[in-house]
């Protein structure tokens, strides 16, 4: 077997192929061994945002009495600090984990397809019956005037800047561009997002986002939405940035500007359309729920593919369902209904499962209920009631199709909601459990209260 690519995909292949001895060829080119997510992705921006959090906390825990002064903050230590956790990871879950993989090889080099069967590799030619791409993604660049001449940061240099900049201009308002606007912020650059779309993230549930982008605001960062952004030039060390909101044009004067417009499967250059693997308008590879390409023996997963959520779990998942469907001839798939997403500002927002819109669409009627974390005793314990939480449920089962969490730590909170809709459980199956008092993950029990009762009425322990 060839795989192609060096992140969380492409090693879950490597060590499930291992597992099944099969002789296999890993080839990764662009990032160092590991990929997004160690290098570039989820390791160094959560460490960056647990640092601004930190200082967050210090100066705004509201505890009478508690008076904490943030006396230094060195940008460039804790950049380096970062950039640290990220070698000693990437050598402890990445390169050393290769090294131990007796039935893989491993070789540094472009792959590009020359024949179904062949790829070549640096003036090399290399065959193998079964083929997996988990080639990644690549930061969208939007077409706006004059952008490559004056030139932007992606996530992977903003992750390694060695000044801060003092205001910065965030392009979108996706996971990435929420995440970098809040952490910039909170080490004191000015920040400005730039949204297209009406609200922030619109695939989630508007009340929550609405919410989450009223704390944002509250912060000190200005976001503006329904944005078209049109052009930039550069003015002495300054970047001017022209766009129209409700067709009135403005313009905004930054030391940066961070793109957050997405990011685009890698792709080009893989030599698919010499092979018959068919790619779709956005670039991604198309392939089946048992994440086999038009061509049976090519397999792709990670970011390259078409299918919904993109992230670092579904990648390493797929990557291991498909080596053994390429090398046992098993049907692996995956429900992405059952998948948990996260977006890791403070607090956090994450989902599973069916939105009100998505209810109304599927099953043409809706029975959700939205609780305030005023309602929770921990969220008032720790002075934190600014989240919401949004429960939808079927209208005649009440089983729990969707559960969606504006909270401190809702990317952990998510996982309990994500097993109650992986198991079909109902709102009664929560309400007769016993979370612990108190703790936040209780308001998953307070929303499920909220369809038969007014939770306004119970006591603490309900
Ligand atoms: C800033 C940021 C933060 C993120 N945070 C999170 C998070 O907190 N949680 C989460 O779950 N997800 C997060 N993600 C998403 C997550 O990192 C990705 O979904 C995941 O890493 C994708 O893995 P992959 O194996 O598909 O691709 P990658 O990890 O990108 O690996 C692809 C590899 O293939 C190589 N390659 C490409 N083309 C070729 C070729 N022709 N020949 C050889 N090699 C090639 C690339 O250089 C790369 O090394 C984040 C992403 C970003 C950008």
């Amino acid at each position: 077997m060839i795989i192609i690519g060096g992140g969380a995909g492409a090693f879950a292949s490597a060590i499930k192929a291992n597992e099944l001895k099969a002789k296999t060829l890993l080839i990764n080119k662009g990032l160092p061994l590991g990929g997004t997510c160690v290098n570039v992705g989820c390791v160094p921006s959560k460490t960056l945002l647990w640092a601004g959090e930190v200082m967050h906390q210090a100066k705004h825990h509201g505890i009478p009495g508690i008076d904490i002064e943030v006396k230094n903050f060195d940008f460039s230590k804790v950049v380096q600090h970062e950039l640290d956790l990220v070698a000693k990871l990437r050598a402890e879950k990445y390169e050393k984990v290769l090294n131990g993989l007796e039935n893989i090889t491993h070789i540094e080099g472009q792959a590009t397809f020359v024949s179904p069967n062949e790829i070549e590799v640096a003036g090399q030619e290399y065959n193998a019956r079964k083929f997996i791409i988990a080639a990644g993604s690549t930061a969208t660049v939007p077409s706006i005037e004059n952008i490559q001449e004056v030139g932007f940061l992606t996530h992977i240099e903003a992750l390694k800047l060695k000044q801060q900049p003092k205001e910065l201009i965030v392009v979108g308002a996706g996971p990435l561009g929420l995440e970098f606007a809040q952490m910039f912020a909170r080490f004191g650059t000015k920040v400005t997002i730039l949204q297209r779309n009406v609200s922030i993230f619109p695939p989630a549930e508007s009340e929550l986002t609405n919410r989450l982008a009223e704390i944002l605001t509250k912060e000190g960062i200005t976001i503006k939405t329904d944005v078209q952004v049109k052009s930039v030039r550069k003015e002495g060390n300054k970047k001017i940035l022209t766009y129209t909101v409700n067709d009135e044009q403005e313009e905004v004067s930054v030391d940066e500007i961070l793109l957050a417009t997405g990011k685009t499967p890698n792709t080009q250059g893989l030599g698919l359309d010499k092979i018959g693997v068919d790619i779709n308008e956005k670039q991604a590879i198309k392939v089946n729920p048992q994440f086999q390409t038009s061509q049976s023996h090519i397999y792709a997963v990670g970011d390259v593919i078409n299918l919904p959520i993109r992230q670092e779990p579904t990648a390493g998942r797929e990557g291991t369902l498909v080596a053994e469907n390429a090398l046992s001839n098993t049907q692996n798939s995956i429900d992405y209904n059952t998948v948990p997403w996260t977006i890791f500002t403070d607090p956090q927002l994450a989902g599973v499962g069916l939105t009100e819109e998505q209810e109304m669409k599927q099953l043409g009627r809706c029975l959700c209920r939205t609780v305030s974390f005023t309602d929770v005793p921990k969220a008032i314990i720790i002075g934190r009631t600014e989240g919401l939480i949004k429960m939808v449920i079927h209208p005649v089962t009440k089983q729990i199709l969707g559960v969606h969490i504006l909270a401190p730590n809702a990317g952990e909170l998510i996982t309990g909601a994500m097993m109650l809709i992986r198991n079909k459980n109902t709102i009664d199956d929560v309400v007769n459990s016993l979370p612990m008092f108190p703790t936040l993950s209780e308001a998953i029990k307070i929303a499920a209260l909220s369809f038969t009762k007014d939770i306004s009425k119970l006591s603490c322990c309900v």
